[in-house]
């Protein structure tokens, strides 16, 4: 990241604090990924906005906590309301700001975020507490819930609206008012939904958004004595920093971190509809989702057929501009990042695998306009040691590495065999291997015979290095609020 001034003819952003937006002295340069060139700047926050988002965050919780679920729940489908009203906008922001293919913003992200609005506007209605009796003492037991108070919600840049509104749609509905701080390298579509939240209604100060770096911005709301509750999704080494961070205020903190996850592939598999899903579990968003498959283990009697298959599929993944409707994948998010994920194809050569299709195996065909940008095509790497740090690493890009097993016992522990535990896929006709490996494998996620299909009821989140707790309908409101046990003697 370069800092400059802000000169005049790109797209300037602003906080939005207390239900005003407010200038910042000092901007970042945002890249569109796929040119390179700086489109965007992006404020530099640091403490004193930060303090003052607090503080306009603060005023507002007493109003805002003492609404009822139904008033917050109209608000909030509202804003849903204007958000699917202006999926075309959000898209065509989303996919110029991260690089992902306008279809993709238009399909999957931007829906997804007005979605996160409806679904916690109507989970929120349904919960229940626990009750119990003790008659023998003359008491009644029972809990209630309450708003934590100012939340702070830190999110990454590959899905940026889409889970920036997953943070932020539990928090509001359960009363909470909050600060949040979206990547710095993805700030345009949350810049542009506080047009929105103002017009659905949402009192100043309730939403809060301060845009900036990690370290500056993201450290100061971290730091803040007066957010009790940090929900972060991002790298495990960043949470490492949050966490030791927030220990001296014992925040509550909820942790999505990264991933490395497997797919699981048994000789009785339906072949074509496997080969389909995992071409799309390894490559989908230019591989930049957390739940990205990057290690196929295929069982060795079909290996063969899987891998020819597998490899033919995966060159058919067309990888351009973004704005072409026929292309899947569109630019890795920076210089930097697609600098790292060639290290790892690098690394993977000069360690003896084979790379069969992508990083230096064939040229993309870019546009003039297009060809510094950030793109790789969808790379497929075999014959690479479990132990090598390609197959331990997050790499977070279009590689997926194909090895094979011989026993379920060793399919759990190769699966197992990383400090990661996000997400697994099993893929096998038989119901009760599907079971038992769902059972062995350590993934807060198991997947079996398909990807991705996602009921915003069940916990989310991983296990190891993947996470600390769960998001999701009941786990997101019971993180964004405390629980309190009563007992009344009668
Ligand atoms: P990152 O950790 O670099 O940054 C995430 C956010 O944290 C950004 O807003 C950043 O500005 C902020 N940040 C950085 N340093 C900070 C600090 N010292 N204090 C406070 N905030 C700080 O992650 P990234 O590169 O933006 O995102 C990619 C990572 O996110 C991958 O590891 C991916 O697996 C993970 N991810 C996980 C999930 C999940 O749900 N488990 C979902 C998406 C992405």
């Amino acid at each position: 990241m370069q800092k400059s001034s802000a000169p005049r003819s790109y797209l300037v952003l602003e906080n939005y604090i207390g239900g005003k937006f407010v200038s910042c002295q000092n901007h970042i340069d945002s890249y569109d990924p796929s040119t390179g060139e700086v489109y965007c700047k992006v404020p530099d926050s640091g403490k004193e906005e930060v303090d003052a988002a607090v503080e306009a965050a603060k005023e507002a919780f007493p109003d805002w906590s003492a609404r009822s679920p139904q008033q917050r729940a109209d608000i909030l489908n509202k804003l849903a309301d204007l958000i699917e009203a202006s999926v075309e906008e959000f898209a065509q922001a989303e996919s110029r700001d991260q690089g992902k293919t306008v279809t993709f913003a238009r399909t999957v992200d931007i829906p997804r975020s007005a979605y996160n609005f409806r679904f916690f506007a109507s989970s929120v209605l349904y919960h229940t507490n626990d009750c119990t009796q003790m008659d023998h003492m003359g008491c009644l037991n029972y809990t209630i819930r309450c708003p934590v108070g100012v939340a702070g919600l830190i999110s990454p840049w590959n899905l940026p609206l889409y889970l920036l509104t997953w943070k932020i749609a539990p928090a509001i509905a359960s009363g909470n008012t909050v600060v949040a701080k979206p990547s710095e390298m993805t700030s345009v579509t949350a810049w542009m939904m506080c047009k929105l939240v103002e017009k659905a209604g949402v009192p100043p100060g309730v939403v809060n958004i301060v845009f900036g770096t990690g370290p500056k911005a993201g450290d100061a709301l971290v730091g803040h004595p007066d957010v009790p509750l940090i929900s972060f999704t991002g790298s495990t080494a960043t949470a490492t920093h949050i966490t030791e961070r927030s220990a001296p205020h014992c925040k509550k903190l909820s942790l999505e971190l990264g991933g490395k996850n497997p797919a699981i592939i048994f000789a009785d598999a339906d072949l074509d509809q496997c080969i389909q899903t995992t071409v799309r579990s390894s490559f989908s968003n230019q591989g930049e989702i957390c739940l990205c498959t990057s290690r196929i283990y295929v069982e060795r009697s079909i290996y063969s057929e899987f891998l020819e298959r597998f490899v033919a599929a995966a060159k058919k993944w067309k990888t351009g501009t973004p704005s072409d409707p026929s292309n899947s994948n569109g630019a890795l998010i920076s210089k930097e990042h697609l600098e790292k994920v060639r290290s790892f194809v690098a690394l993977a050569r000069s360690e003896g695998g084979i790379i069969h299709c992508g990083e230096g195996v064939h040229e993309l065909d870019l546009p003039q306009r297009n060809k510094s940008g950030y793109f790789m095509p969808a790379t497929v790497i075999s014959a690479i040691s479990d132990s090598s740090r390609v197959m331990q690493e997050e790499i977070f890009g279009p590689v997926t590495c194909v090895s094979l097993f011989d026993t379920e016992d060793e399919a759990v522990s190769k699966g197992n065999c990383v400090r990661y535990g996000l997400a697994a896929t099993v893929w096998s006709r038989d119901v009760g291997k599907i079971h038992r490996m769902a059972n062995r494998l350590q993934a807060g996620l198991v997947w079996a015979n398909c990807w991705l299909v996602r009921d915003l009821n069940l916990p989310f989140g991983g296990m190891k290095n993947s996470g600390v707790g769960r998001e999701g309908g009941k786990d997101s409101y019971h993180f964004f609020t405390e629980v309190k046990s009563i007992t009344v003697k009668h």
